[in-house]
Parts: C-alpha cells; structure tokens; sequence
C-alpha cells in the first residue's frame, strides 16, 4: 500500500476509484511551522524571547545546509550585541556534583538579577544518549527560573563540532542578554580545552580523598583551572574537605605563573548547605576586576577569537584537501608508493599537494 493511500482514512477496497483525501494538503499545512526569517529571529532573541532563542539554537544545531545559512545569518547580527557577559566554564569528572553545584550556583547569581545561561559540551553525548544536562531531573529550580536558560550539549558530532555550536550558542544567548554564561563539560577528556578556549574564567570541580589518578583529572586540566573547588564539603566531609583544599592550595603554588597575573586559587563548599558558593562568585569577581584592569580580559578574549580562527582554517582545509577528487583519486598508490620506500613522504606530499592546487 502506498503512503498515500495508507493516509486515505476512505479507502475501502481495492480496485475501485476512491476520493482524495478531504484536504490533500491537510497534511502538509499542519505539520509545517511557518519558518521565521533571520530578522524575525534576531528581532526575538534581541527582545530575550526564549523560545526564539531556543529555536535559534537549534537551527545552529542542526545538520540541514538551509538552517546552517539562516543560522549563519542570524549569528553574524547578533555578534555586535554579544560579548557582554562572563563565561564560566565548569568541569570534573561525573558524580563530583557539576549540576549540582550550578544549580546551587545559578540561583545565587539570579537572586542577584543576573541572567544565566547554561551551555554543555559533551561529545560522548550521542553515545550516552545526553549524559549531560540531559537528565531532566537535573537543575530542577534553576530549569524553571525564568532569568535562567538552560540548554543540554548538541548531541551531534565531533568534539569540534560540537564546540563551535556551543561557541554559537553562547553570541546568540549573550545577545538575548544573558550575562553570565556557564558552559559545563566532563572532566575525563579532550573537552576541557575546548572550553578552556571560550571562557573567561575555568572552574575545576573535584572531591576530597580521592587521588587525582582517581578522579581521572590530568595535570594540564588543573593547570587551565582558575580555581579548584572542592565540592560536598558538608557532614563529615568537611575536615578532608580543607585538608585537600591545603593541599590543593600548595599544588598550585607550584605551577608556572599565568599571564593573565591571576594566581589560581583552592576552595570547598557544598552545593547542599551552600557554604563556600558566594566565596566562588567573589573569586570570580575578583578575576574579573584583576584582568580587566589589567587588560587580560579582554586580550584572552582575542587570543580566544584567533585561536577558534585558526582552529576552523586548519580544519576545514584539511577537509578540502581529503576531498579533492584529484587527491582522493590518487591518495591510495601514492601511499603505497610512500610505503614501499619507492617515494619519499616528503616528495609524495608535495606532489599531492600539487594535485590540490592544480587549476586543471
Ligand atoms: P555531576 O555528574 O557532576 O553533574 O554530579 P551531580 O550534580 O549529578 O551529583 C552527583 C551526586 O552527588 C548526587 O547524588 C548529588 O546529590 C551529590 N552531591 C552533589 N553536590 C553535593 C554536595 O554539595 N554535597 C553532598 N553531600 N552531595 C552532593
């Protein structure tokens, strides 16, 4: 039965003539929003409407060639109205108590009138169906605060793929005027330095009496942390608690001084009693009113801007040479040529290159 005739609820037999359907576009009209145009949109998100926000984010999200146009559109207006925010990027391994803390730490910054945006990168999400943000019963009052926005990791994708859609999503959030921007990450892979790359301010989360080793986090995360903080000190945790805080505290004397002159710096609290969250926002504080006097801030931030730059150049060139057709066709003899010793690399390299940049 075709499709058609399977939607025909007058269908009765076969072989005999039937009317269409009441309303052949019935169908059609009903299962299709109208798409807004990019001024409608950033129009929206200028205004804080969420749910156009929301619908932006998700075109910046999705894999189809039209809404990458429309999002690109939308993206390059609203970039002269974003940049008006402090990114904080917070990471460590599952179960340290990350969406715990931002939910505890999310409604002390609305409680001051901020608004805030929750972003995740988690590459592995796809796999894990959404292991982060994605649980609903996650951040359930900051989810419902109406001057906080909270948006689980695109699920699609490369880990650089998925970064950039998160560095999109934080132009057009900032644009919607939200001013503080946390972008949550697991601590147990490559993706901290992808957030490292796009916040202001790097926020490791870890938990007393668990050996680093333990706890999966390698010694460049600590080093790109801005502060440790070390999470569940309440009940009987609280002594261990200072005692890793100590610790903490002496491990990071030693690494090298930073450029942006800010000294890293170890704290505890507990995202249930809220001990120690103000003392978090006022560390961040304190960052902020150090570098941006002395101009770090906003320099880390055009040294972020090159580096995504270079970052994309790099990426997409290789892609056009792996896919040159010229190349494809001769990639594989040329390797084994490499392979066997009948070619130098160097040679070989050289001569696929020139196949990429021939005109012919
Ligand atoms: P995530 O995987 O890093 O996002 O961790 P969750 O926020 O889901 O927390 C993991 C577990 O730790 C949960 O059972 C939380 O209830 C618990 N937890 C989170 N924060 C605290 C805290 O400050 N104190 C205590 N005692 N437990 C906490």
């Amino acid at each position: 039965m075709s499709k058609q005739e399977f939607k025909s609820a007058l269908k009765v037999q076969e072989g005999i003539a039937q009317p269409n359907q009441i309303n052949p576009k019935f169908n059609y009209q009903r299962s299709r929003k109208p798409q807004l145009t990019a001024k409608e949109f950033v129009d929206g998100i200028l205004k804080g409407d969420r749910v156009i926000l929301s619908q932006a984010i998700t075109l910046v999200e999705s894999a189809l060639p039209q809404h990458y146009v429309l999002s690109q559109e939308i993206i390059a207006a609203c970039l002269p109205y974003s940049g008006n925010s402090i990114r904080i990027g917070i990471t460590g391994v599952p179960g340290v108590g990350k969406s715990t803390f931002i939910e505890a730490f999310g409604k002390l910054l609305t409680s001051m009138k901020h608004k805030v945006a929750v972003l995740a990168i988690d590459p592995s999400s796809e796999r894990s169906k959404g292991s982060i943000l994605g649980d609903k019963t996650r951040m359930e009052e900051l989810s419902i605060d109406p001057n906080a926005f909270i948006r689980p990791s695109p699920s699609a994708g490369s880990l650089g793929g998925v970064a950039r859609k998160t560095r999109e999503s934080i132009i057009l959030c900032e644009a919607a005027g939200f001013d503080r921007i946390i972008v949550e990450t697991v601590g147990v892979g490559q993706s901290e330095t992808a957030v490292h790359s796009m916040v202001d301010f790097f926020l490791l989360l870890m938990l007393s009496g668990a050996g680093d080793e333990l706890q999966g986090i390698k010694r460049g995360i600590m080093e790109m942390a801005d502060a440790i903080v070390i999470n569940k000190a309440d009940g009987d945790n609280i002594q261990k608690a200072n005692l890793a805080k100590t610790q903490y505290t002496s491990a990071l004397h030693l690494f090298p001084p930073t450029s942006s002159k800010w000294k890293p710096v170890a704290l505890t609290c507990s995202s249930y009693t809220k001990d120690g969250i103000d003392q978090v926002l006022s560390t961040i504080s304190n960052y902020t009113d150090l570098t941006t006097k002395n101009g770090y801030f906003k320099q880390h931030r055009m040294e972020q801007a090159k580096y995504t730059l270079v970052e994309y150049i790099h990426k997409a060139s290789l892609d056009l040479f792996y896919s040159n057709p010229r190349v494809v066709e001769k990639y594989k003899q040329i390797e084994l040529d490499v392979v066997h010793g009948i070619k130098s690399p160097y040679i070989a390299g050289a001569e696929l290159i020139q196949l990429f940049t021939d005109k012919k």
